[in-house]
């Protein structure tokens, strides 16, 4: 049997392994540097497949994860993956946010292929309504307030179905695959840090994916490649001023809830740019102890974009001396501490063009209609990983794997159609077959 049959075979075979797969993490879902049990079990499950693994301060940058929680929040997530059933060996190894997995398989010389999957869930209240088929069929989260609403269950395990398949087409590769499993990618906060430790460097080949909703009835099972994405930064803002009473010495305060009303007010007048598209948006504005007291502190969540890495910061840029300028006004101070951020990227297009050659002619998977190169909405952190190893003459491709799906991304009753989880399986394992057995 050739290649491309055993891998068809293998995830084929592994449906009901990869549903399985899903629902566990689906039920377990923990958001971006919590995926203390989710790592676990992936680090775990790749060791016993035979993949030489990474874990811990070994996958992640420590200095350039973004958006971290608290010690003492981590902490809870950790006796929370212990008690959830989290590998005993493996968790240790992620106690205080130091996620994510990377699975490397050497096979001789040859060209280095990475794949990105990332694994956090979101801030999100799952559905409990029983039509909601997590719930009807039990596995809905049991973290509530943290859900799996954007199909990166689907992601990961997609990642191990891929680890699978390659392994039993082992003897016919030549050279390296990694496979990364990213997490933190909620708020673009994590990818970063894994570019920064070095993980991208020397790859010739790099693919991610994301599920993305087709409509009912519609064949297509993936798209080669996507661009477009925004490059954006987020930041938390916190203004200081100094309290006092609002009636016997209104004078003699310093009012940090003016300072960010003026901020507000004027983030939204900064100038749109001729090169393109820009975005800004103050999602969260938290201020004040009372009535009758002065504020003396208030905060801003607060995040801008660009169509290109250069427009994004010229909006970045213009916020931070409207944000001071605001402070200045009326006497209070600023900080801002940077939560997340992303650049823009896009797909190589001759790499796209072979994907979709692989993808159709020998895994007999169905392309979208035109056009086959999506234009993402949104910002996706896997830019870093992609523009690192295209600034090194590699190929890069944020692919889409289509599926039908219950609800729109990011909404508490979101669920896809599992049958994609083995169609990415051969997507990915397809084009790693491909590109190493040349
Ligand atoms: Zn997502």
């Amino acid at each position: 049997m050739n290649g491309f049959e055993i891998i068809k075979k293998v995830a084929e075979e592994s449906r009901e392994e990869l549903v399985a797969c899903r629902r566990d993490f689906h039920k377990h879902a923990e958001t971006g540097w919590y995926e203390m049990r989710t790592s676990s079990i992936i680090a775990r499950k790749l060791t016993d497949m035979g993949y030489e693994v990474l874990t811990g301060e070994d996958v992640c940058d420590r200095d350039a994860r973004m958006g971290v929680p608290s010690e003492e929040e981590l902490e809870k997530g950790y006796q929370r993956a212990i008690e959830q059933g989290a590998d005993p060996e493996f968790v240790q190894r992620t106690r205080g946010g130091m996620t994510g997995v990377i699975g490397i398989l050497r096979c001789g010389e040859g060209p280095t292929v990475a794949y990105r999957f990332d694994i956090d869930a979101l801030g999100v209240f799952e559905s409990a309504e029983e039509d909601h088929r997590p719930t009807a069929e039990g596995f809905a989260s049991v973290n509530y307030g943290s859900m799996h609403a954007c199909g990166h269950d689907g992601h990961a395990t997609i990642g191990l179905g891929v680890a699978k398949a390659l392994m039993a087409v082992k003897d016919q590769l030549h050279g390296t695959v990694k496979l990364i499993f990213q997490p933190a990618e909620e708020g673009v906060r994590g990818a970063k840090s894994i570019v920064e430790k070095g993980h991208l460097d020397g790859v010739d080949y790099f693919i991610g994916s994301h599920l993305t909703r087709k409509p009912e009835g519609d064949p297509a099972d993936f798209a080669p490649g996507s661009y477009g994405s925004l490059a954006t930064t987020k930041y938390d803002v916190i203004f200081h001023g100094l309290a006092a009473h609002a009636g016997g010495a209104p004078e003699k305060g310093k009012n940090a809830m003016l300072a960010a009303a003026t901020a507000v007010l004027n983030l939204y007048a900064i100038p749109r740019h001729n090169d393109g598209a820009t975005r800004i948006n103050v999602g969260r504005l938290i201020a004040g102890s009372g009535r009758n007291v002065i504020c003396d502190e208030a905060k801003l969540e607060i995040e801008v974009r660009g169509a290109t890495t250069k427009l994004n910061d010229y909006v970045s840029e213009y916020a931070e001396r409207i944000l001071k300028s605001a402070a200045a006004m009326h006497d209070c101070t600023v900080e801002m501490h940077l939560m997340g951020a992303s650049e823009s990227q896009t797909s190589d297009e001759d790499f796209c063009m072979q994907i979709h050659k692989v993808c159709t002619e020998k895994l007999g998977l169905v392309p979208v209609a035109a056009p086959l190169i999506r234009k993402n909405g949104g910002s996706e952190d896997i830019a870093y990983m992609m523009n690192r190893v295209q600034e090194q003459g590699g190929k890069a491709s944020f692919m889409r794997l289509m599926t039908t799906m219950s609800a729109p991304g990011h909404n508490r009753r979101y669920d896809f159609d599992e049958a994609v989880l083995k169609q990415g399986v051969k997507a990915f394992a397809g084009m790693a077959l491909y590109l190493l057995s040349k």
